[in-house]
């Protein structure tokens, strides 16, 4: 498999299902309003502060924020219901950071509308469980079937709650 993306990890935290589908490449984000409500938060509160950060592409992983000074970076999300998945998503980012020589990096997780901010570090266990989840989401992704339907609250606000319930 080429490389296994921040998206990836995201998903593998939030549904199999739902990370088959997006690894097949049957894309269904530009028609979710959540996500772009997601990504208009990222851009405006990245305007009001763009001088320090700077985009990042590493392989797969596409870093929207780093300020390579303090080798931090930076998510903005909409809301920290789903704080698990984006807390495995930034720990993937440092991860890679690493393997790709930058000490010690660091993460921030923004959340504008609840005026709340997650500080995220890299532990040794962290890295193992990273390895763990890569090895799992190479088994998941190569099933020949899609994974099955399980229903849970997150499906109401998932791209692809049609595809999957219509
Ligand atoms: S709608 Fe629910 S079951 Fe279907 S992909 Fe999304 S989260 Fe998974």
């Amino acid at each position: 498999m080429n490389g296994i993306s921040a998206t990836h990890i995201s998903y593998y935290h939030l549904c199999h299902r739902k990370l088959w589908l997006f690894h097949r490449k049957i894309k269904m984000e530009h028609t979710s309003d959540t996500v772009y409500e997601g990504k208009l938060i990222g851009s405006q509160a990245y305007a009001r502060r763009a001088g320090r950060w700077r985009e990042l592409s590493l392989g797969p992983i596409k870093v929207d924020h780093f300020d390579p000074r303090q080798k931090l970076v930076r998510e903005v999300k909409k809301s920290p219901k789903l704080e698990a998945s984006h807390v495995a998503q930034v720990k993937y980012y440092l991860y890679y950071l690493e393997q790709a020589g930058v000490d010690n990096p660091r993460g921030l997780i923004e959340y504008p509308k609840h005026r709340k901010t997650t500080d995220v570090r890299l532990t040794g266990a962290d890295r193992q469980e990273i390895r763990g989840w890569e090895a799992e989401i190479e088994r998941i992704v190569q099933q020949p079937n899609c994974p099955e339907l399980v229903r849970k609250s997150y499906c109401r606000q998932c791209a692809y709650r049609d595809f999957c319930f219509i």
